[in-house]
């Protein structure tokens, strides 16, 4: 399962920060990966942009967006999740995988979905104790972005443009869409 957060190009852990290049490893610090997948056949999916962010960055971009839209994200999932049956425990279910299975927010499968992201808190090599990785479809990523100032997304925009890269076909198809961190 944490084999799904690597590196796509080196198909290894993430080692640095994509914004202040901390190391991951030396530092012991705390890091967050976000991939956002294309799905095109049952066995064949690529991300289209993935990184790595360390917990001091991701922080200081959060307090970098607006108030309003800090406390709209917040909103929209308080209303969302506040209403979902707790999940039954089953010693025989792999709580990671079955996170990573679907939409955390609407409950579609994975495999149901073209296009989604996944994130995730890691510490020293390994997923972070108490916080589950997620996956957040395309519906939730459109309707999280109708909750957000215009200002937050362009905070968004040139995140994407200063620390993915990426083609310009790609930053037209994100703009507008959050960047994660939750
Ligand atoms: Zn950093």
């Amino acid at each position: 399962m944490i084999d799904k957060f690597n590196n796509e190009l080196t198909e290894l852990p993430f080692e640095n920060c994509c914004v202040c290049d901390v190391n991951f490893q030396e530092s012991g610090t705390q890091y967050l990966v976000e991939k956002s997948i294309k799905r095109v056949s049952e066995s064949v999916s690529y991300s289209i942009y993935e990184y790595a962010i360390c917990w001091n960055c991701a922080q200081a971009f959060q307090q970098k967006i607006s108030v309003e839209s800090n406390a709209a994200i917040e909103l929209y999932f308080f209303n969302q999740l506040q209403n979902k049956e707790p999940k039954e425990f089953d010693e025989l279910i792999d709580p990671i995988e079955e996170a990573l299975s679907a939409c955390l927010v609407k409950g579609t499968s994975v495999e149901e979905m073209n296009e989604y992201v996944m994130c995730a808190v890691f510490r020293n090599g390994n997923f972070s104790f108490g916080a589950m990785p997620y996956v957040l479809s395309m519906e939730v990523l459109e309707e999280l972005s109708e909750q957000l100032s215009a200002e937050t997304k362009d905070e968004m925009d040139d995140f994407r443009k200063t620390y993915l890269g990426g083609p310009p076909e790609l930053e037209e198809l994100l703009k507008g869409k959050p960047v994660v961190f939750l």
